[in-house]
């Protein structure tokens, strides 16, 4: 999963951008980069690994100048978390630029990458982003956005992205619509971003989402939007509203914020837990859900989980010794709410299972009578191929373990999730339209012939 910002318009474009960028820091922090194109068409670019606030030096903020910038936080989805896979790429061809930053995993990145290889493509990364900067480099079209359609024929997956050919900033997002974009504008300037908290952090007003299988172009010309895809049902990823997203956005049209506690509230209808005297969230993703499941339950919520907020997303590392250190700096319990009490616990999600396991023994170290496991979305029990880090089955401690023996390894005294139909009734615009795989095994495409080909050189 990636974070994408972009400014089109505004003399102070990759200031506004590094400010977005820190409002989609959530969505990667491996890496972050800035691309500025100045008055009179020089792109420079600014990469770096690690956070937003570590990336950018004031001298580097100076020389990117100009009215465009586009920018992006990174987070692997596969292959190497290395500089050289921070985006956004900037390659110069024919005295021209093309700059690009990706939200998303294509599906058959493999194959476009073999083809341009074979037709003497050179990568210089191993991410699946960098062959559509190669279809752009080839393509031709009558018009800056012609281009990049042309060069999205039979790109196939998620993608949400930011393009700068020349002067021209090109916006598109695939046809199924997996990862959100939306729009706005500050005066006159137009502002592209993942989600709407970026657009809030630099005074943008919301205008619209970009709609699945739209291109947008903006230039000296003014706006334009094409719709050159082939359509394709929706397919919006549920995970954004489940996990992803931060509450104070509103992602495909809804609040996040307003779909987590129904998310919550259907939770404490479908698995209550009577008796129970505390509820808390695994902060900070599932407190939106915990309030809502106190609402509906009458339970009281207590802060009875802290979290370190200067230690990163534990979902996110890459390696397992990294997510395993930091489950045990990362939270602290509040013993005075939870001793002797039988309580009950809120997370949005459990992948590996690593942290839950960890929170639980926290939880019980800390006194708990009793540790009641909620869990505001279904079982992950499948990979995902859109753009979200849950690629080994193997991994997925749902899909390895029966309920009796996952109440087991997970210490818990009940473990309660959410069925995938509770799950989609929260989302803000009903249940339709939304992708479920992970939940539901149920792909709505056909999934990369070779999966681990796919993540040995694919990113997003
Ligand atoms: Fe989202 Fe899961 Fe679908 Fe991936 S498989 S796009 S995480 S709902």
């Amino acid at each position: 999963m990636c974070g994408i910002f972009g400014v089109y318009g505004h003399l102070e474009a990759a200031a506004l951008t590094q400010l977005g960028l820190y409002s989609l820091q959530h969505r990667g922090q491996e890496s972050a980069g800035i691309v500025a194109v100045d008055d009179d068409g020089r792109a420079r670019v600014s990469r770096a690994m690690g956070l937003v606030s570590e990336g950018f030096e004031d001298a580097e903020m100076d020389a990117l100048q100009g009215p465009i910038a586009i920018g992006h936080t990174r987070y692997s989805t596969a292959g190497a978390s290395a500089i050289e896979n921070a985006q956004p790429i900037l390659a110069r061809v024919r005295r021209s630029h093309i700059a690009l930053a990706h939200n998303g995993n294509l599906t058959n990145a493999v194959e476009l990458r073999r083809d341009l290889e074979e037709d003497g493509a050179i990568f210089s990364s191993t991410m699946d982003s960098e062959a559509i900067v190669h279809r752009i480099a080839r393509a031709t079209g009558e018009s800056p956005e012609a281009r990049v359609a042309a060069a999205l024929q039979g790109v196939e997956g998620a993608y949400c992205l930011l393009v700068v050919l020349d002067e021209t900033v090109i916006v598109a997002r695939d046809p199924h619509g997996w990862r959100p974009l939306v729009m706005g504008r500050i005066g006159e300037s137009y502002v592209f971003a993942s989600e709407t908290c970026a657009l809030d952090i630099v005074g943008a007003t919301v205008e619209r989402e970009i709609l699945p299988g739209e291109i947008v172009a903006v230039d000296a010309q003014g706006l334009r939007s094409i719709n050159a895809l082939e359509s394709a049902p929706i397919n919006r990823c549920v995970f954004e509203h489940v996990y992803f997203a931060r509450p104070d956005s509103k992602v495909f049209g809804g609040s996040v914020d307003r779909s987590r506690r129904a998310l919550g509230r259907k939770l404490a209808i479908e698995q209550p837990a009577p008796g129970a005297e505390v509820v808390f969230a695994v902060p900070d993703s599932s407190n939106s859900a915990a309030l809502g499941f106190a609402e509906e339950s009458g339970i009281p919520y207590e802060l009875a989980l802290i979290r370190n907020h200067y230690v990163g997303r534990t979902f996110i590392q890459p390696t397992q010794a990294g997510r395993d250190a930091k489950v045990k700096v990362k939270y602290n319990p509040v013993r005075e709410l939870l001793e002797g009490k039988s309580v009950v616990m809120v997370d949005d999600s459990i992948v590996r299972g690593t942290t839950t396991r960890g929170l639980v023994s926290l939880v019980r170290a800390a006194g708990a009578r009793e540790v009641h496991m909620r869990v505001s979305s279904a079982p992950i029990i499948s990979s995902c191929y859109y753009g979200i880090d849950t690629p080994h089955r193997g991994e997925l401690i749902a899909a390895q373990m029966s309920h009796a023996e996952l109440v087991r390894h997970l210490g818990v005294d009940s473990l309660g999730y959410l069925s995938i139909d509770g799950m989609l009734s929260a989302m803000p615009s009903g249940p339709d339209g939304y992708c479920h795989a992970c939940f539901s095994g149920r792909y709505p495409t056909p999934i990369p012939a070779d999966p681990e080909l796919l993540r040995a050189g694919s990113a997003a």
